[in-house]
């Protein structure tokens, strides 16, 4: 096959090619929206466009200058998505490219329901868990979908209820250590592993739960609420910053913002 666009020429591998780099792309994008990572992606591709750009205008003085930062930026690149690489390989190498759930997104026909959540359940089984003072900790994934943390828990896709959330959590539960996550308006899976915030300026009395809830909240854009066991206080995080002992009403209100629409 061997198709003739005016001066360019294209045969079906040149067209194989394009099609792989463009999947790749968009793995790479599905990993890192919703995360900080995001923002730096989108600078260096600024930053690769305006040295293509200044090269096509044989701009020679600037575009050596450029050159030498983009030669170097690959190293760059390796350090500050070195946690996002990690994730791409372990996807690659354990789940394929090309699985039911990434196809659909891929074709557009994508099941996310980013923005309709049922959060009143949420609200009242915090509200039951802080009166009893039952320590949780609920990670609500919002365009980051959490995959990774995800497979650090145990799978359980179930519908979101007060009384599943309360069961989990729910001491001596074999399931109730660590964070259930939230994501396609479904319980995804509980007992997982959240990252810790290294911020040092935490509060002292605040332990690993509320470290964890923020930790995940500065790494992507998911909404974490941490009920402590010690306090029986419910905690916010958001964009790495905690909103200690918050009642269910401002609970309520804060979700319904973020996801009612
Ligand atoms: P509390 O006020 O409820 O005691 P805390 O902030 O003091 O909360 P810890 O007492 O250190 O937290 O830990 C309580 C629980 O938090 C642990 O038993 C565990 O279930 C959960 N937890 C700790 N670290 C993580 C983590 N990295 N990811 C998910 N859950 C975690
Ligand atoms: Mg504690």
């Amino acid at each position: 096959m061997m198709a003739v666009l005016g001066f360019i020429t294209m045969d079906w591998l040149d067209v194989v090619d394009i099609l792989i780099v463009a999947v790749l792309l968009y793995q790479l994008y599905n990993l890192i929206k919703g995360t900080a990572a995001i923002n730096i992606f989108f600078g260096i591709l600024l930053f690769y466009l305006l040295w293509l750009f200044v090269k096509a205008l044989n701009m020679q003085l600037l575009a050596t200058i450029l050159g030498q930062f983009i030669g170097v930026g690959a190293i760059a690149l390796i350090i500050v998505f070195q946690q996002e690489i990690r994730r791409f390989l372990l996807m690659v190498g354990s789940r394929g490219l090309f699985n039911r759930e990434n196809y659909r997104s891929f074709s557009g026909f994508s099941s996310s329901q980013y923005g309709n959540l049922h959060y009143e359940a949420i609200v009242s089984a915090c509200q039951r868990m802080a009166l009893q003072k039952c320590g949780a900790l609920i990670v609500i994934a919002r365009r980051s979908d959490l995959k990774y943390y995800i497979n650090t828990g145990e799978r359980l896709d179930a519908e979101i209820t007060a009384s599943i959330l309360e069961s989990i959590f729910f001491k001596n539960n074999p399931l109730h250590d660590g964070a259930v996550v939230i994501s396609d308006n479904r319980i995804k899976a509980a007992k997982c592993v959240m990252p810790l915030t290294e911020n040092t300026i935490f509060p002292i009395q605040l332990g690993l739960r509320h470290r964890a809830a923020v930790g995940i909240s500065e790494l992507s854009d998911a909404i974490a609420i941490a009920v402590s066991e010690q306090s029986g206080e419910i905690s916010l995080a958001r964009n790495g910053a905690l909103k200690t002992n918050i009642t269910p009403k401002q609970l309520g209100e804060v979700l319904a913002e973020e996801f009612d629409n």
